[in-house]
């Protein structure tokens, strides 16, 4: 695999060719998503890129009423919140992500501990297009 600096552009540029990649320390196997350029268990900076799976459980989320200017161009506001969480991997890591295919009105009925998947969200129309790391139930 071609070799790219462990930092956020490199994480954010594999999520714009549709890859959730994190990086795994050579020594003790330890895995970081978003990618880290240092282990903080062993300390050593000998690390590798993997891809993940993109499978997980969802952690942590909340339903968002108030809208960034960018979401209310896409449609979501008061009427129609979004919902944005936290996803534990199957490998390790912990990402956040736009949490698509569940019921933001009605927050109720998502829950914590669900099976989720990876799913990468493509906006169009800028300058660059942009990817949003997301994930639906499995
Ligand atoms: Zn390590």
């Amino acid at each position: 695999m071609e070799q790219r600096p462990f930092s956020d552009a490199s994480y954010n540029r594999f999520l714009g060719e549709d890859k959730l990649m994190g990086s795994r320390c050579r020594s003790c196997g330890a895995t970081y998503v978003p990618p880290r350029p240092l282990c903080v268990k062993c300390f050593k900076s000998d690390m590798e890129w993997v891809e993940m799976k993109g499978k997980g459980k969802l952690a942590a989320f909340t339903c968002i009423t108030i809208a960034p200017p960018f979401m209310i161009a896409q449609g979501y506001g008061r009427k129609h919140p979004y919902c944005s969480g936290v996803v534990d991997l199957d490998e390790g890591g912990r990402v956040d992500a736009r949490i698509d295919g569940v019921d933001a009105a009605h927050p109720e009925n998502i829950k914590v501990g669900m099976p989720m998947r990876v799913k990468f969200l493509h906006r169009e129309g800028g300058e660059i297009p942009e990817t949003y790391l997301a994930f639906e139930p499995a």
